[in-house]
Order: C-alpha cells, then sequence, then structure tokens
C-alpha cells in the first residue's frame, strides 16, 4: 500500500516520503482524506507524476443502470486501453449501507458450464490499480456507506492473485478504502494451489468456494476447471485454510432443475465436507444467453427440501439473493452486452 506506492513512484524516479505516500493513496481512494489533502496539498511535480502514473488505471463511467425493484446498480467501466469490465453496488439491509460486487479479469477463461461471462473467454486481467479505482467510482457516487466488497463479477480472483490481493489490501487500508479486511469477500471456482497460497499467507478475507456439486464427475460437466483440480484435493486445501485462519469457509452453490439438488448430492456433500466448518449459499440460476435451455431454475419444492436435507447435516444453508436481474446484473450475467448493442445501433444506424 502506501508503501507499494512509494516503491512504485521511487522505480519512475520519484522519491516521496513515507506521510506523502499515503497521502497519495489516500487522494485516489478517499474522499475524507482528499478533503483534508486540500489544507497539505501534495508538491506540484509529485503530483503530476502521481496524474501520469494513475492514468494508466483510468476508467470511466461508461454506464450505470439501475434496477428498480431492488436498487441493484450496474456499472460499466471502459479501461485506459478500451476493456470494459462491470461491478455492482449492492444495497444492504441496513438503509444507506452497501457492498460493491467487483470484477477482477476481463472476461473469464474458467467456463463454467452456465455462466455468461465464461462466453466472453478471458480478455485480461484487471491490475491493482484498476480494481480500486473501480471501487472508488462507485463509492464517490454512493450517498451512503459502502461497508464491504465482493470478487464475484467478472474473472477468477485466484487466477489474478497478486493484483486481486493488492486491491484489497487497498480497499482495506486506512489510507485507502479503510472498509474491515473481513468485510472482503474472495468468490472461487476452486483453485486449489492459489487457495494454500491464502491460507499460508494467513489472509484475513473471508473465502468463498463455488461448489456447486460435491459428485466428481458431474462437477466437471458443470465447472471444467474441476478436472484440473479434483474434489479430494480441494478438500484437503479447505482443511488447510481452517486450520490456518479458522474461518468458516462460504460454499456457494447455484440450484440446477433435476442436476445437482438430489440426495446423492448430499449424501457427497456429508462424505467430503463432513468435517468442514461450512456455511451454505443457494443461488438461483439466472438463465444467460449460455447454453440457453440447457439448465433451469430449481422448483420451489425442490429448493427447500435440498435446503431441509443440508439444514439437518448441520451446516447453516442461507438462499442468496440473487437481484438486478433485469439490468444483467445478478449472478452469472456480468457480460457487457455494450459491444453487442454498439455494433446492432452501428448497423442500424447504417440502414437507415
Ligand atoms: N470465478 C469466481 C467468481 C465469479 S462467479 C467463482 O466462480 O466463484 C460468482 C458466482 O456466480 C459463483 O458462485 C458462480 O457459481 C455464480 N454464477 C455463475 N453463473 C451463474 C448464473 N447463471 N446464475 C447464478 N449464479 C451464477
Amino acid at each position: 500500500m502506501p508503501e507499494e506506492v512509494a516503491a512504485q513512484l521511487q522505480a519512475h524516479g520519484v522519491a516521496v516520503r513515507a506521510d506523502e505516500a499515503r497521502r497519495v493513496l489516500a487522494h485516489y481512494l478517499s474522499p475524507m482524506a482528499r478533503r483534508d489533502a486540500k489544507k497539505r496539498p501534495l508538491g506540484k511535480a509529485l503530483k503530476a507524476e502521481v496524474a501520469r502514473l494513475f492514468d494508466l488505471a483510468r476508467l470511466e463511467v461508461l454506464e450505470r443502470a439501475t434496477d428498480p425493484a431492488d436498487g441493484f446498480v450496474k456499472y460499466l467501466f471502459r479501461h485506459a486501453d478500451g476493456a470494459l469490465s462491470e461491478a455492482v453496488r449492492i444495497p444492504l439491509h441496513r438503509p444507506g449501507h452497501f457492498t460493491v460486487c467487483l470484477s477482477s479479469q476481463v472476461g473469464c477463461a474458467m467456463r463454467c458450464a452456465f455462466c455468461a461471462t465464461a462466453g466472453l473467454g478471458l480478455q485480461r486481467n484487471l491490475s491493482a490499480a484498476e480494481i480500486a479505482l473501480a471501487f472508488a467510482a462507485i463509492r464517490d457516487e454512493t450517498d451512503g456507506r459502502v461497508k464491504g466488497a465482493v470478487f464475484m463479477g467478472q474473472g477468477e480472483p485466484l487466477a489474478n492473485y497478486d493484483q486481486v490481493m493488492r486491491a484489497a489490501a487497498v480497499l482495506s487500508h486506512p489510507c485507502g478504502g479503510r472498509i474491515d479486511a473481513r468485510m472482503i469477500s474472495i468468490s472461487t471456482v476452486g483453485l486449489v494451489p492459489q487457495i494454500r497460497r491464502f491460507a499460508a499467507e494467513g489472509r484475513p478475507h473471508r473465502l468463498i468456494v463455488s461448489l456447486t456439486s460435491a459428485i466428481p464427475d458431474k462437477r466437471r460437466t458443470l465447472l471444467p476447471i474441476a478436472g484440473r483440480y479434483p474434489l479430494a484435493e480441494l478438500v484437503t486445501a479447505l482443511e488447510a485454510y481452517q486450520e490456518a485462519c479458522n474461518n468458516r469457509v462460504t460454499v456457494a452453490w447455484v440450484l440446477l432443475r433435476g442436476v445437482n439438488t438430489g440426495p446423492d448430492e448430499v449424501a457427497a456433500l456429508r462424505a467430503l465436507f463432513g468435517h468442514l466448518r461450512l456455511r451454505i449459499n443457494l443461488i438461483d440460476l439466472n438463465e444467460t444467453a449460455r447454453a440457453p435451455g440447457v439448465y433451469a431454475r430449481a422448483a420451489e419444492t425442490e429448493r427447500q427440501a435440498f435446503l431441509d436435507a443440508l439444514t439437518k447435516l448441520g451446516f447453516p444453508v442461507v438462499r442468496r439473493y440473487s437481484g438486478g436481474q433485469t439490468k444483467h446484473a445478478a449472478c452469472g450475467m456480468l457480460a457487457s452486452t455494450f459491444q453487442e448493442r454498439s455494433r446492432r445501433d452501428r448497423a442500424a444506424a447504417k440502414s437507415i
């Protein structure tokens, strides 16, 4: 954080004192600190150099779309190189409190069978600065308090480990985003070596593993990356994580009708994960253009029976609200339709 800012500036031939580095960070990420900074402005040369460096990570808010039903707001950003990424501002139960769902990559390489982002493929990683600036852009126009961040937007956060951890550190730094480190959630499809690293480094953030099936063959079909990291290895990595960090692991489970809600899944979960301290989040499938008609939302009775069976196993289970549906801001729906739309608009303009 401030040390890294100082090192980065140093690498560009600009020497900064520790207090200046802290003010640079605060200037970009904390409105409160920006007000203070007016009283103690940064030196002109330093300011110009910093502006040049941050310019590389510049983003422009291209669109913001509010879902009138639940107040979810989807943001579309354009980065300095033209890449597009998305984030969502999510209202919490307490009025005036929000959390932000952030992207870690432009597109994604994981190819999950039901996820819209998978259709984009991986374009590139986001830098820590780009992630932090996306957070700051949303927070700056929020009337209220942003209390947390979840890496559940586009991309696989653990496939961009260093930048995501740096961004998380900046977001939780007192001179940066000033949110509680434990209110930052990292959601992964289950990259085993990176979960081990996360555990070994004793990271304070919450870990969410998108399990979605506890039966190896089925999981490989739904989440192809599971072919590389078998469930047994995932379990031992989670054991190591709980040993090191003593945190409950949240398991995300997208409910697919007739696919992953039966007693076979309950039995497999018990056999493999019964000894771990888990919290299970059940997510309703959002229909995306990917594999249309192949997967459907679980029926109400099916969902309730699965929820009851998991509760009986002793796991706390909640149904996660996946909002922002009309604005394509819900779970698994972040795949910019902007390029597609502008192509269509251009075609329509030509035909007039
Ligand atoms: N790659 C990370 C984070 C991004 S996906 C991960 O896999 O966890 C965030 C969450 O959205 C995951 O739990 C994923 O399983 C879920 N998801 C993906 N597509 C979805 C869809 N169409 N409907 C509902 N949830 C979906």
